[in-house]
């Protein structure tokens, strides 16, 4: 982690970062193990293609005769829409990391106290009823781009995000033996629920 700089983002640095955070978004979660790069807009859920993917119509709909063009899966404009308003929750939180002035990743996160609306916002059916009325701190979306990985720059993104003075326990959705799940563990993180798409619910005590 020689050169690699964690850099907690006031809000002019949001806004400075926010197309380069969205274009480190777009990278990872359009490549394995998430592979959410483009879908097909007439065919049902799950039928995604990774960034990698060089065709233009959706290979399943051509099957059946049909040319359809795949859509991004993640468009930068969307992500920094989506990257804002995250911002403005209680507790935002959002820190980057630099190789020199480029992002390579970031992580970010906000307060989130549990309830039954909580099982809607996350896909989680059942989870209040399981983890109670509590306050999280949610880590919303934590990223490193391929060739940053296993050099503990999440670790340490996670870290920062997760410093608070209440020591609020730390909920996490993500999907299942992805480089966040693995950091979790190691971390002694629980996985307190499996939801839909291979993704689960895990928590971790301070
Ligand atoms: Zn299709």
């Amino acid at each position: 982690m020689n050169d690699i700089k964690i850099v907690k983002l006031d809000v002019a640095g949001q806004k400075e970062n926010s197309r380069n955070i969205a274009n480190v978004y777009k990278e990872v979660f359009g490549s394995d193990p998430w592979n959410e790069g483009y879908k097909c807009p007439e065919c049902v859920n799950d039928n995604i293609y990774p960034l990698s993917f060089t065709g233009k119509f959706c290979p399943k709909c051509s099957l059946l005769g049909k040319k359809v063009e795949l859509d991004e899966y993640w468009p930068v404009k969307q992500v920094i829409s989506d990257f804002n308003n995250e911002m403005r929750k209680t507790g935002a939180i959002c820190c980057i990391a630099n190789d020199e002035s480029k992002v390579i990743g970031f992580a970010w996160g906000y307060d989130m106290s549990v309830n039954e609306e909580t099982d809607k916002h996350l896909e989680a059916p059942g989870l209040f009823k399981i983890i109670g009325r509590k306050n999280y701190r949610y880590i919303d979306e934590v990223a490193v781009l391929p060739k940053y990985r296993n050099m503990g720059i999440g670790k340490s993104l996670v870290t920062n995000i997760c410093k608070n003075d209440n020591f609020q326990p730390i909920l996490l959705r993500t999907k299942y033996n992805s480089p966040a799940f693995r950091m979790f563990l190691q971390f002694n993180g629980k996985v307190v629920l499996n939801i839909t798409r291979d993704r689960v619910i895990m928590i971790l005590n301070p």
